[in-house]
């Protein structure tokens, strides 16, 4: 009785955070970029910023060569909400380390071709994200400026 009920409560933990992340891995980027929109910055959307590269970023800014991924608690294991499934928590683990793993790997890579990364986690508030973002474009065209000024 008892390991059926653990079992269950776990499978259903691990089903209800599965459809919760699959939301969220869409919405904070969305309301991200709207927030940034009506802030009166343009930029491009899931954009393989290096070509070579088949992973896209959420906001790309082509000519500041500025990549913004939004990253997902769950998928991204972000230290603050990430919680794995009791189901398979080998897989899990393994699964979320190999994301890990590939998002530093993803850094490398695009700084190597010269791009900036920003990485923001999906529990930051939109306003504040889009804040953050915009601080870094901010910065990022005074130095182009005053880089082609003189
Ligand atoms: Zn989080």
């Amino acid at each position: 009785m008892a390991n059926a009920y653990v079992s269950w409560a776990s499978s259903e933990a691990a089903r209800r955070a599965k459809i919760a992340t699959r939301s969220r891995d869409t919405r904070p980027e969305v309301r991200v970029r709207s927030v940034l929109h009506r802030m009166g910055y343009r930029f491009r959307v899931c954009v393989q910023a290096v070509p070579t590269l088949r992973r896209s970023a959420d906001i790309v800014f082509p000519r500041l060569r500025l990549a913004v991924f939004i990253d997902g608690c769950f998928w991204h294991g972000c230290p603050e909400h990430y919680n794995p499934p009791r189901t398979n928590a080998g897989y899990w683990v393994d699964k979320i380390k190999r994301n890990v793993a590939r998002d530093r790997d993803t850094n490398e890579q695009f700084r190597a071709a010269g791009w900036q990364v920003l990485r923001l986690w999906e529990h930051i508030e939109p306003s504040e994200a889009a804040r953050a973002i915009a601080v870094v474009v901010d910065r990022q065209r005074s130095l182009n400026r005053s880089r082609t000024v003189r």
